[in-house]
């Protein structure tokens, strides 16, 4: 049969992107594209530890249905990562997700009807546009520069933009640009947000991987009227596989993202977070995470200076105080897709994401994204020399 899908499902399809990078998981292609942490980094024995310990939790407590909000111990756990990172909450504050992923999907579906608009930054991130989708919105994009989201010009956003439900933001080490909002900026905006009377939706995974620079505020810590949603996650400070996330909010907000979750999944895994919560009892994550922020700083700085030596001098990257991307912008009229297809792939045996699907609204051709977590730095090295020696034969072939 030919099924005939809901509405809502218009927008849900997959991207030609899927393809290419299906292309660049090939073992002998050096892939920049994925945003993969580092899996040599991976605390790989204290897991199996905890995991261990979790499965023989007397009464098979790990094996059991837990709260649909999370276990109690591991939310109020949470609560002490986000008051010690300066934005004060109690575990009741905080409900536990699927990833940080899951809060993009629930937050859209409790908030947005067709054709209500979610404001984002240009570009943003992929992966919430595509959790976005079923809720059918339309976007209004608000251009970056090095201190992220430009707030002058979302006022103008705004101003004409009477449906905005929503302003969704990457604040830290965004995906894919690696920018940070500036502090005057994160102020701007909580402003904007109280006077157009917005949710703000700060979705926050790298957050703990910063290289250099003070810590800026959360957008939740400079909250005084209960709009912000904050998304937290420990995919890159600890695993991805353990699909812990987190979102701290009002309580009312909070209460009916609950009840979205429980219809989407009934809870998460009570074995992940019985082991989560076991790893974060034994041991201190952010003396893990000062590790990672060593390791991938070095592999920052390593694939920053194999551009600057390896590609035609009018690339421009930019460069990140943390996080686990740089974002190339090339000449205007460079289509990163075709070059990844026609030559990146199947000459220079390099995989990167081209830009264009970072776009809500009008995809600019001239950009990609560049991983720097995922590969050793020998890697990093020989893939950005072929590529660059690519670059410079296409330009003067
Ligand atoms: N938000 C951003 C900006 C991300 O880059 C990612 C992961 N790539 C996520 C959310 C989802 O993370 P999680 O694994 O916690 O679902």
């Amino acid at each position: 049969m030919t099924p005939e899908f809901a509405q809502r499902m218009a927008g849900v399809r997959p991207s030609a992107i899927g393809e290419l990078l299906a292309l660049g998981a090939e073992p002998s292609i050096i892939s920049f594209g994925g945003g993969y942490p580092d899996a040599a980094l991976f605390p790989t024995d204290r897991l199996e530890a905890v995991f261990r310990d979790a499965i023989r939790t007397p009464g098979g407590a790990a094996l059991q249905y837990a709260p649909s909000d999370g276990l109690p111990r591991l939310r109020m756990q949470i609560a002490a990562l986000m008051t010690a990172d300066g934005t004060p909450c109690t575990g009741d504050d905080v409900l536990i997700l699927q990833g940080a992923q899951q809060g993009l999907d629930l937050a859209a579906r409790m908030l947005v009807d067709p054709g209500d608009v979610i404001v984002t930054e240009d570009p943003t991130f992929l992966g919430a546009l595509i959790a976005f989708e079923a809720s059918q919105p339309a976007y209004a994009v608000v251009p970056m520069d090095a201190e992220g989201m430009q707030t002058d010009r979302l006022a103008e956003v705004l101003a004409r933009t009477p449906r905005a439900r929503m302003i969704y933001t990457v604040p830290d080490f965004q995906n894919p640009t690696g920018v940070t909002l500036s502090l005057a900026r994160r102020h701007a905006l909580i402003a904007l947000a109280n006077r157009h009377d917005l949710i703000v939706l700060e979705d926050t995974p790298y957050r703990h991987i910063r290289f250099s620079g003070a810590p800026l505020p959360t957008l939740k810590s400079l909250d005084t009227e209960g709009r912000v949603i904050h998304l937290g996650s420990l995919s890159k400070v600890l695993v991805p596989a353990l699909r812990i996330g987190w979102a701290v909010a009002a309580p009312a907000l909070l209460a009916r993202m609950g009840l979205l979750k429980v219809a989407a999944d009934t809870q998460t895994s009570t074995l992940n977070m019985t082991a989560a919560s076991l790893f974060l009892d034994r041991h201190d994550l952010m003396s893990h995470v000062a590790g990672l922020r060593a390791a991938y700083a070095r592999k920052r700085d390593a694939m920053l200076v194999a551009i600057r030596r390896h590609f035609p001098q009018d690339i421009h990257v930019t460069e990140p105080e943390g996080g686990l991307f740089t974002w190339a912008t090339f000449a205007p009229g460079f289509d990163a897709t075709a070059f990844m297809r026609d030559v990146a792939l199947p000459q220079a045996r390099v995989a990167y994401v081209p830009g264009a699907s970072f776009f809500p609204q009008s995809p600019r051709p001239n950009h990609a994204r560049f991983n720097f977590s995922a590969r050793s730095e020998a890697d990093i090295h020989t893939g950005i020399a072929a590529l660059g020696r690519a670059l410079h034969a296409h330009r003067f072939p």
